[in-house]
């Protein structure tokens, strides 16, 4: 846990324009450098294959050379070899044989029309290859073929007569056009699948940066909520108990018979301020509970007496709606908790089933389950309906009837009671049949 909160806050303070480059950097550079790796590999592989072509012209040279020398004096015989040669070998689209006698070049014998002679010695490769004595080889376009034609020079060496003599082979590409055409167009398809993907990580980027940047704003929003709920609930405390002091002085100042007059009255503002008071407290156990403020004072504490005290003091509000409100002591051990905290939990819990029970009973228990007390209360009211349960725990949730509109609260209080339930180690659960009753449960740990 510790590993995933350092990075996160490390993610968290890197700076907003970083957010952006990093990934667009990454998503761009990966499939360029999957380009540059296609057009170089398509390079290369261009470059052995014709390193192979020339092998294989300088290999037939190789293999006619004994061939010609024996026929070099018998021209009929030495074109007869060449277009056997010619005729085996399908990749070779023709073979001349020339002499080079006083720096002249003539043709000894060829496989092509006597017409096409001069071009063929036109080939700067023949006095290359003679010059330089080794072969020479170079690519051209034949606009006859409408194809690209390897050219290749050989000096033969070893040859009897004067003078020396040249085989230029003009050898097709056809084999390795098709190869290279058939592996650009498979990383033509790769690049453009490739392509694809990037752009749709592009647009998620965007998308999820879009989205990080409205959580991040949303999470400043709800931080200036909370701060601002705790500091109004402050500032409303102090005001609220001068009012308490000045009603109290007030009331000491007028003669009983004037009391009596205004008692009601009296009531009244008593009952709205005990309201006021009810909703600070509520909105400060939030920040607390929000902001991890929330004290457990831990002290040995008995159950029953709690709840007791809390029946007593409810059991007026529940009289004056005519209800009965019950407790059933049973043998309870002692227990560590913290017992301001219990007591507030049985406060919302028996509160509530006395606001939301119009007629009939609330009944509270308390019982040893295992190694937990598991305290209980079930009363005859309105009941919850069954797709508002999920939501019951969720701040400011109350349920929206014509039953409930007429009850004031703020839906704290349950959201309230499971925090503080869970902060003592226990669990908090609802049972409700609409229009029945409800029967809130929470356990506390025995040990
Ligand atoms: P509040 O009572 O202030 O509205 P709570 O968080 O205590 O807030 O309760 C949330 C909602 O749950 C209430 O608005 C009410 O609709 C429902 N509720 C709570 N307790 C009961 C109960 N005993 N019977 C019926 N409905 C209840």
């Amino acid at each position: 846990m510790a590993v995933f909160a350092g990075v996160f806050t490390k993610f968290k303070n890197i700076k907003k324009p970083f957010l952006i480059i990093y990934p667009l950097i990454i998503i761009i550079s990966i499939p360029l450098l999957l380009i540059l790796n296609t057009f170089w590999n398509l390079r290369t592989f261009n470059r052995d294959v014709n390193f192979l072509i020339r092998h294989q012209a300088v290999s037939t040279a190789d293999t006619l050379t004994p061939s010609i020398s024996k026929n070099i004096g018998n021209p009929e015989e030495l074109t007869a070899l060449l277009l056997n040669t010619l005729k085996a070998n399908s990749e070779i689209v023709n073979i001349t044989v020339f002499s080079d006698r006083n720096d002249e070049l003539n043709v000894v014998s060829s496989t092509e029309n006597s017409e096409n002679y001069e071009d063929l010695k036109k080939s700067g490769l023949n006095y290359l290859a003679i010059g330089f004595n080794q072969p020479f080889a170079g690519l051209n376009y034949d606009p006859n073929l409408r194809k690209n034609i390897w050219n290749v020079s050989i000096p033969l060496e070893g040859m009897e007569g004067e003078g020396k003599y040249l085989l230029f082979i003009k050898i097709k590409t056809d084999t390795v056009e098709e190869i290279l055409g058939r592996t650009s167009r498979d990383s033509y398809v790769v690049l453009a699948v490739l392509t694809l993907v990037t752009l749709v990580l592009l647009i998620n980027h965007f998308i999820f940066y879009k989205k990080a940047e409205r959580a991040s704003q949303l999470e400043e929003i709800d931080r200036l909520k909370d701060e601002f709920i705790s500091m109004a609930a402050h500032e409303l405390r102090a005001p609220v108990t001068a009012l308490v002091g000045y009603l109290e002085m007030l009331a000491s100042e007028i003669s009983p018979e004037e009391k009596e007059k205004i008692k009601e009255d009296l009531e009244i503002l008593n009952s709205l301020i005990s309201d006021l008071n009810n909703l600070i407290e509520e909105l400060l156990d939030v920040s607390r509970i929000e902001q991890g403020r929330l004290k457990i004072e831990v002290n040995e504490i008995n159950v029953n007496e709690i709840i007791e005290n809390v029946i007593k003091l409810m059991i007026p509000t529940a009289t004056q709606k005519g209800l009965s409100l019950n407790f059933n002591p049973s043998e309870l051990p002692k227990i560590n908790s913290d017992p301001n905290r219990v007591r507030q939990l049985v406060t919302n819990l028996v509160s509530n089933s006395v606001k939301y029970t119009l007629k009939g009973q609330v009944d509270v228990s308390a019982l040893l389950k295992d190694k937990l007390i598991e305290v209980s209360v079930k009363d005859t009211g309105i009941g919850i309906p069954g797709e508002e349960v999920v939501n019951l725990f969720t701040k400011f949730h109350r349920v929206k009837d014509k039953q409930t509109t007429e009850v004031r609260g703020t839906g704290l209080g349950l959201w309230i009671t499971k925090q503080i339930v869970e902060l003592l180690g226990g669990k908090i659960t609802v049972e409700s049949i609409y229009g029945t009753g409800t029967k809130f449960s929470f356990t506390l740990p025995v040990s």
